[in-house]
This record gives structure tokens, sequence and C-alpha cells, in this order.
């Protein structure tokens, strides 16, 4: 058809395709986004990171974000029962921004998207991808319309930003299982009516279910008097609990301790969804023409907040990339992106797999921590899980020592 043929096209224009389409097209490059939704649209993940806010920098979105009002925020809050504990985000060992937000998702990827398009990005909405054909380099994808119509287009380079929608690893069999075990998490949003001079809206609040150390809960506030909240727990924990989502979710609150006090005069006015099986793992995040970018790779889980950041970082890497793809210099994609991009993914992996398995926790609720490691965590919850200067990025695997020494101090 006369959609023809394009040098760029990006899959999906959530965080990780509007940022790489905005550095693309400031890179001089013609980029045409397919999106199969219309802004705005629900996506769950309001809580940002630091980190994060150096790639919307690089895409040159950074001043539009903090002009919008959104939720200012500087750390993470952590409670278990009557442990407390807070980590402050300015006070961190890598540098860079301390502070970032929280952030209704539909308004969020629709201000990326908006500043994407007004760049130059040909955002398509309503336009989903349904096959690809593969020709060395070249990619063929199938497009629907929701207006009914279809259409083929060739591509000489396809970045796969399609999120949980994982479109390549589909349709092109790359998909691997997660090694982390299969959970759900149920969320919603609620008038919070929160009256506590103690609670800080600030900062996200983890919560540990004071009978399950494994499951837990988030409570992120938005500037407006609303707040995000959800729970997560291994699929079969719900057993117990029936079949309406709607109803466990307030149960589990009531079980929660300082949520449910905090909650307590709460509104529960929007609909509340379910989300399972999000972790999802690849063979390959590249091959000849293509790159899989954020969560169309790998997803680990939603506990530290990572999965935005990790989708810009492999955004602001990708771009790179392709611009000297681009320009005909030789790109290895494993050792420019893939290599890279990982070290990030692996320090969260470590970080999630000890909050499940206590280490972290052990950590974070040990009463006397030695200042100095204090930031360098800080740093990586803060999203500065490339910093190789840090120890604890360097060789994640440090945990297990750091909480055998909170262990025996408690
Ligand atoms: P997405 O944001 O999913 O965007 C992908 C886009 O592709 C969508 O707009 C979709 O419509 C489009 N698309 C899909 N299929 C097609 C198709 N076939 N054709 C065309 N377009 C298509 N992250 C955080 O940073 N902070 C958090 O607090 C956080 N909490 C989370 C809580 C839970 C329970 C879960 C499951 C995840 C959470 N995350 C969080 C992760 C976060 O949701 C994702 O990491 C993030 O949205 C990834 O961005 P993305 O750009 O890769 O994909």
């Amino acid at each position: 058809s006369s959609n023809g043929v394009v040098d760029l096209l990006v899959i999906g224009a959530g965080p990780s395709g509007a940022v790489v389409s905005a550095m693309l097209v400031r890179q001089g490059y013609r980029v045409v986004v397919l999106e199969k939704g219309h802004f705005p649209r629900f996506s769950i993940g309001e809580s940002l990171l630091p980190q994060c806010m150096e790639f919307l920098a690089e895409a040159g979105m950074k001043e539009r974000v903090e002009a919008e009002g959104f939720q200012f925020k500087n750390g993470a809050a952590f409670a278990f029962g009557e442990c407390r504990d807070a980590f402050d985000f300015t006070e961190k060992f890598s540098p860079g921004p301390g502070t970032t937000f929280q952030v209704p998702r539909a308004r969020f990827d629709q201000v990326l998207a908006d500043e994407a398009q007004q760049v130059g990005a040909d955002i398509r909405y309503g336009h989903e991808v349904t096959a690809i054909e593969r020709d060395g380099a070249v990619s063929r994808l199938s497009v629907v319309t929701d207006a009914g119509e279809s259409y083929q287009i060739e591509a000489g380079f396809v970045l796969d930003a399609s999120g949980f929608g994982r479109v390549m690893p589909r349709l092109l069999g790359l998909d691997r299982p997660s090694e982390l075990p299969l959970r759900k998490s149920i969320m919603t949003h609620v008038e919070d009516r929160i009256d506590d001079q103690e609670y800080d809206r600030n900062k996200i609040l983890i919560t540990v279910h004071p009978q399950h150390q494994d499951v837990w809960f988030w409570l992120i506030p938005f500037s407006d008097g609303r707040s995000s909240v959800g729970v997560v727990a291994h699929k079969e924990f719900y057993d117990r609990y029936g079949e309406d989502d709607a109803r466990t979710l307030k149960t589990l609150i009531g079980e929660s301790g300082w949520p449910a006090a905090l909650l307590a005069g709460a509104e529960f006015d929007t609909q509340v969804r379910s989300q399972v099986g999000y972790s999802a793992n690849v063979s390959q995040l590249h091959g000849d023409g293509f790159a899989l970018l954020g969560n169309a790779g790998e997803f680990l889980d939603p506990v530290f907040s990572s999965g935005v950041t990790i989708a810009m970082k492999s955004a602001s890497l990708a771009a790179k990339a392709l611009d000297r793809h681009l320009r005909g210099e030789s790109v290895d994609w494993n050792t420019d992106y893939a290599e890279p991009l990982m070290q990030g993914v692996n320090t969260f992996r470590e970080f999630v797999l000890g909050w499940y398995d206590g280490r972290l926790q052990d950590v974070i609720f040990s009463a006397e921590k030695n200042a100095e490691v204090k930031r360098m965590i800080s740093s990586v919850l803060a999203g500065y899980a490339w910093d190789t200067q840090n120890p604890y990025v360097k060789d994640p695997k440090r945990l297990s020592t750091l909480a055998e020494i909170c262990r025996a101090r408690a």
C-alpha cells in the first residue's frame, strides 16, 4: 500500500517508545510509531525513580514533565509491623538527580507521547501490529487499524516498545519464561483522605504483610489527593480470598497494618484491576534489524519501581546504537546494547530476589545502618543500577553478606 517503506519503526508509544522516538527524531531521523491504543489510556507503574529524570532530559522532555504538577517524590518508605524506615534518595552514593515524581500514567504517558509527536515523530494511534514477516534485516509488519483497515509496512529497523504486548517476542517466538514465580497484583486508585502527620506523601510506601513476608502493598500518593494502592502475592495466595478482586483488595488492605489505618477513610471509587504473570524474559534482546525495548524485553517485578527507568535506559542505549548503525558505523548490539542494559537489570534482579527471600528486608528493617552502606543501597533504589562505582552494582551478591551482618546485629 501507499504506507510503503520506512527506515525506522517503533511499536508502542508508552515510555520506552515515546522516549526513543523523541531521541531519534532530535538526531534528525524520521520515525513512524504504531500504537494500538488511544491516549490517554490506563497503564500501571506510577512511581518513577530519580535516574529516569536523566533519560527524560536526554529526550528533551524533562522541563515539560516538571511543569505538569505531578506529585514530588524523594524516596521510598518501608513498613513491616512496627518497623518503619525510609530511604531519602537525595542521600545516595551515585551522582545524578535525587528526586522525581509519582504520576498517574494515563497523563504521564500522554505528555511523553505528545512531546515526541511535537518534535516530529509520526505516531499513528489505533494501529495494532498483528503479524511480522522477516527477510534479512527487513521486517514487513501487518497492521490493523481500529477503523477496520489493514495494511502492510516495511521497515529497515524495528524497535519493539510494545511493553506487556510483547509483540516481537510473541510473533517471532523469542519468549522465555521468567525465573521468578507466578505472581498476581490487584490494584486501584482511591480518593485517599489520608490524615496522619507521620505519613510522607513524597515517598512511595511499601508495606510487608504482617503474617506473610512475601506479600506486600504499595501506596503511591498523587498530587491531587488521590493514591494508587495495590497488593502483590503468589497467584495461589489469593485462592483463600475468593474470586472477587475488589473484595480481596479491601480485605488484604485491612490486614496490612499501617496502610489499613492510613486508608480507613478512603473512598474506593475506581475500577479494581488485576495483572497476573507479568514477569517475562526473552531469548535475545536484539537481532538483525530489530531491538526489544523496555517491557517488551525482560520484566522482573514491580517492588522497586524499576520498570519505567529500565524502559527509558533501554531507549537511551538503543537510540545511541541506532544512530551509529544508521551512519554506517559497525555496531555490536551485544556489547553496545544488551550487555550495558543487563548490568542494571541484573542489579535489580538480585535486589528483587533478596526482597522475596528476606535478605533485603533484613537490611531495610535493621535498626542500625552503616551510613555509607545505606547511601549505596539508596542509590540502587533511586535507579542508579548502572553505576559500577557502587559496590552493590558491581557485585549485587554482596547483599547476602550485608544481610548476615544486619541479622547478627539485630
Ligand atoms: P508500556 O508502558 O506497556 O507501553 C507499551 C505500549 O505498546 C502500550 O501503549 C500499548 O498499547 C502498545 N502496544 C502493545 N501491543 C501493541 C501492538 N500489537 N501494536 C501496537 N502497539 C501496541 N514501573 C515503574 O517504573 N514504577 C512502578 O511503580 C511500577 N509498578 C508496577 C506495578 C505492577 C503491578 C506492574 C505489573 C508493573 C509495574 N511497573 C512499574 C512496570 C511498568 O508498568 C512498565 O515497566 C512500563 O510501563 C514499561 O514501559 P514500556 O514503554 O516498555 O511499555
